[in-house]
């Protein structure tokens, strides 16, 4: 079943796509076979023995670690981790995402935006919250679709948020949002490590946790951010949940393997379900709290967020993998030379969000997508497109972004809501575009 967008969101839809908003822009480059396109970064070349070393080490003094805490030492690590040291998206990287396939992504995201910012009210402040921004691509598409319906925005206060953890990307982003007039903070302590303005002039800040961003009406986006959060895996033994930890290989010291705690661990006694029925299962504690923090945000200060990733509505096992150029991975092997990642599990943001809001989704990305209207923007670029080789790769980043055995099923949309959104009582209250289900959690 297709969602009938109000008319209003229908009338944004055709103010931002029946014009190109950035015809040449449309597709950034051919897309990839799969998630993991172009070569391995030349960084990745040299494996960083030292993240070998620091695991070893650590494991050695006080015994095996979690696989979360493997996953975030390997990922974030202030010096060694893999996010921090890398530029690992794009041709010259180890990955590709949908932002980065092309740029009607954002755009009908932008759109997504602003139709919750009217939803809402059009409260007089808009803060755009971006967690994980990448290279920036993604900011930047909505923020050129926020530009386009300046009229709609009216005297609206709007400014980017960043939650980004490397400081590689964050120069980047820099770079691409502000075309380098950002400054960095003079103290480490500082919430804000990075401050500037976007080409068109609003005021854009850089944050380590979703907890410094100040409060306030905010629409908060996260794209395979979650995937990267560390998550607990536990298995199910004859005689109870035991956790999954990562341990160094007696036989070979230079390498790491799995083994299972003989007895609970707090994490097995506290995070996995009393009802569960599967035999493995993988929990991101870390995801939970982050979502519990944007619900406390939505429901104080009003605001939406949109989540999207690969991921599962509670039914899947062992997604835990490790990507590196190209290829599927060995996780325990040379870490932080690879991304590793799981699937994010949507039952499990949605039981953390709790009654107090309004969930929407999981939906797939394909049917989100064109609920949002990606088939008439296609079909705009199309008609004012002559060069056969970019009408082919907008061919082609479309199948990308919508083909159900490409991204179009393995990619969910999720959004949390203020519980008043969804109130049939308001007159002319705006549907939630992109969604097929209206449901309260
Ligand atoms: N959203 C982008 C990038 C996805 S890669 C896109 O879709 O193209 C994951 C992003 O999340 C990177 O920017 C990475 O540096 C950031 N990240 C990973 N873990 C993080 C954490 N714990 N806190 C903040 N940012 C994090």
């Amino acid at each position: 079943m297709r969602v009938f967008l109000g008319v209003k969101t229908q009338k944004l839809i055709s103010r931002v796509f029946v014009h190109p908003v950035n015809q040449s822009a449309a597709v950034r480059w051919g897309p990839p076979q799969t998630r993991l396109s172009c070569s391995s970064s030349p960084d990745l070349e040299k494996p960083p023995h030292s993240m070998l070393r620091h695991l070893t080490s650590k494991i050695k003094s006080t015994g095996p670690i979690s696989v979360a805490e493997y996953m975030r030492e390997v990922l974030t690590n202030p010096v060694t981790g893999y996010y921090v040291r890398n530029n690992m998206l794009g041709p010259d990287g180890d990955f590709i995402t949908s932002p980065e396939i092309s740029q009607i992504f954002g755009e009908l995201l932008g759109v997504w935006i602003i139709s919750e910012w009217m939803g809402a009210g059009r409260p007089k402040q808009l803060q755009l919250v971006e967690l994980g921004p990448g290279k920036g691509s993604l900011a930047s598409d909505i923020l050129r679709v926020f530009s386009q319906l300046q009229s709609v925005l009216g005297e609206a206060s709007v400014s980017l948020h960043l939650v980004e953890v490397s400081p590689t990307l964050s120069q980047l982003q820099a770079q691409n949002l502000t075309g380098n007039t950002s400054q960095e903070a003079d103290s480490e302590d500082e919430p804000v490590y990075r401050r500037g303005k976007t080409t068109a002039g609003l005021p854009v800040c850089w944050y380590r946790r979703l907890d410094d961003v100040p409060t306030g009406f905010s629409v908060f986006v996260a794209h395979e951010f979650f995937d990267a959060l560390p998550i607990h895996k536990f298995q199910r033994t004859e005689k109870g949940w035991r956790e999954v930890m990562v341990d160094i290989d007696p036989e070979k010291p230079d390498h790491l393997r799995f083994v299972v705690t003989p007895s609970p661990t707090l994490a097995s006694s506290t995070l996995v379900q009393a009802d569960e029925r599967r035999d493995h299962v993988e929990v991101c504690a870390e995801g939970g709290v982050i979502i519990q923090q944007l619900v406390r945000r939505i429901t104080e200060d009003g605001g939406a967020a949109l989540i999207a990733d690969y991921g599962h509505d509670g039914t899947k096992t062992d997604t835990f993998r490790a990507f590196k150029g190209h290829q599927l991975h060995d996780v325990l092997a040379s870490p932080g030379t690879a991304d590793l990642t799981a699937d994010v599990d949507f039952s499990y943001l949605r039981r953390m969000a709790g009654g107090g809001v309004a969930c929407m989704g999981p939906v797939t990305q394909r049917t989100f997508l064109k609920n949002m209207g990606i088939d008439t923007r296609l079909q705009v670029l199309l008609r004012n497109c002559t060069d056969p080789n970019t009408r082919k790769q907008l061919i082609s980043s479309y199948d990308m972004l919508t083909n159900r055995a490409k991204m179009g099923e393995r990619f969910l949309f999720f959004s949390v809501l203020h519980q008043s959104r969804l109130k049939k009582k308001i007159p002319a209250q705006l549907p939630v575009a992109g969604f097929t289900e209206l449901s309260f959690s």
